[in-house]
């Protein structure tokens, strides 16, 4: 009888229909929303598209790739980034640690002195720290770290970096090589670095992605939301009736699933209650013109400004904006709810600042918008507490995927391989 049952996902996002185009059959697919508020999605405003924040396509696995492609062929383009820190009224290029040029002779001076420091005591291998802020000082120094790393990373998470660890750098931070260092700091030419040096973008907005998916599936029940999961007996409750699963696929936040689950043991529930991230509020702001400069995205570490990061939708694709304006996404520092009124006239002078605008009268409008789960919090208990409820969740076939289902800085690649991978496995169960 087993057999029978379906196997019900949970979410629309990119896990959940990732899993579901995998499966092809024998799944229903459940979205609490009517409108699915997933992160990979793009909303019109006054003519301009907006992204939850910057969402661009790094692909290298070859069947997310192949997935993506199918989807969206000729309306992907491929960008090579161009990307900045600003800081003391200048532009560096990115990363920080390796183009020390064009910052004042006093600050590369200091970063470069105490990067070659740092590097001998390492011997030149990329050094661990028990905390992030160790790892900081221990690959790049105490200048670096001083003007550019500290300052940054503590507003992009809302939290000074010695309380988080290292465990999700290796693949976000690069740690450049004394030699890239140097020629960094004179102006010599590298190539880009990063897993983000291009790019994929579709053209009108990340959220052709998920409408894509969402059409090659048409079998999602909008609207639609378990009240209880039932893990013993294999079954969910759903507008007042139970409906039996073979395995169940969930790609909501594990702090959402584990209340869901009836009579869960009571170290789930306190590993839960462990885990941490952070929020984001941002602007939308629309341009009656083109952005003042043509970078996709810039850091902005200083604390003068209101915000960490600034990127360009109309520099991704002239298809995000009116042909003569342009769009921002403004990332804030602050978690609090966002007051225009107080807010704007620091983060219209900031983009004075920043070449950006010229004038308050550029802006057509800017709306405030968070997103509730931002970024892992990856503190001293976040492996020990994901990895627990994850394997316990798994030896009762319900397989949790997705950034905030496994609960990683993952991206969305990484959410479509999810998918896929637990179908297969839902297929075996
Ligand atoms: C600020 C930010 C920037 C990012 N930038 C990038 C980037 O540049 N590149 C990149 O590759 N990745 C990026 N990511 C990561 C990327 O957005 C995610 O990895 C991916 O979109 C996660 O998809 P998901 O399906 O796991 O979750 P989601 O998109 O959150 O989908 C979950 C779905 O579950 C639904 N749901 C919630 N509760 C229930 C319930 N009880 N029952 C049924 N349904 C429910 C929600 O409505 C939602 O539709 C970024 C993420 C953030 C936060």
């Amino acid at each position: 009888m087993a057999s029978r049952e379906p196997i019900v996902i949970l979410g629309a996002g990119l896990a959940g229909m990732s899993a579901a185009i995998r499966l092809r059959k024998g799944f229903r697919l459940l979205e609490r929303r009517d409108t699915p508020e997933r992160l990979c999605d793009t909303v019109t405003d006054g003519g301009f598209r907006f992204d939850r924040t910057g969402h661009l396509l790094h692909l290298s696995q070859g069947r997310a790739r192949k997935l993506v492609l199918d989807l969206l062929g000729d309306d992907l383009i491929e960008i090579h980034r161009r990307s900045r820190i600003f800081s003391h009224g200048v532009y560096t290029h990115y990363p920080y640690q390796a183009n020390l040029h064009g910052l004042s002779p006093k600050v590369a001076a200091e970063c470069l002195k105490r990067f070659i420091e740092a590097d001998a005591a390492r011997r030149g291998k990329r050094a661990r720290g028990k905390t992030f802020e160790e790892f900081i000082l221990a690959n790049f120094g105490v200048g670096i770290a001083r003007h550019f790393m500290i300052p940054y990373n503590q507003k992009l998470w809302g939290v000074h970096p010695r309380e988080i660890t290292d465990a999700w750098c290796d693949r976000f931070v690069p740690t450049p090589k004394l030699d890239e260092v140097i020629d960094g700091a004179v102006g010599l030419a590298r190539d880009e670095m990063g897993y983000n040096a291009t790019f994929l973008y579709p053209r009108k907005g990340i959220g052709a992605l998920s409408d894509a998916m969402a059409d090659k599936l048409g079998e999602i029940e909008y609207g639609t939301a378990p009240s209880a999961v039932d893990f013993r007996r294999k079954r969910i409750r759903v507008k007042g009736r139970w409906i039996g699963y073979r395995a169940l696929i969930s790609s909501l936040p594990l702090d959402r699933l584990v209340p869901l689950l009836v009579d869960p043991p009571s170290r789930m529930v306190e590993y839960c209650a462990r885990l941490r991230c952070t929020s984001l509020r941002y602007l939308d702001v629309a341009l009656n013109r083109r952005p003042g400069t043509e970078y996709h995205w810039s850091y902005v570490p200083q604390k003068k400004y209101p915000f960490y990061r600034v990127g360009s939708y109309s520099n991704f694709s002239s298809q995000m904006a009116p042909r003569v304006g342009g769009n921002l996404y403004v990332e804030l520092a602050s978690r609090r709810p966002v007051n225009l009124d107080t807010v704007m006239p620091r983060v219209i002078s900031g983009l004075v600042d920043m070449g950006i605008i010229d004038r308050a009268s550029d802006i057509a409008f800017a709306r405030p918008r968070s997103i509730r789960r931002a970024y892992v919090v990856y503190d001293r208990w976040h492996s020990r507490a994901s990895g627990k409820i994850l394997e316990w969740l798994e030896g009762e076939n319900i397989l949790s995927v997705g950034r905030y289902g496994k609960w990683e800085y993952a991206a969305m690649e990484n959410a479509i391989v999810q998918g896929f991978e637990a179908a297969e496995a839902a297929r075996k169960i």
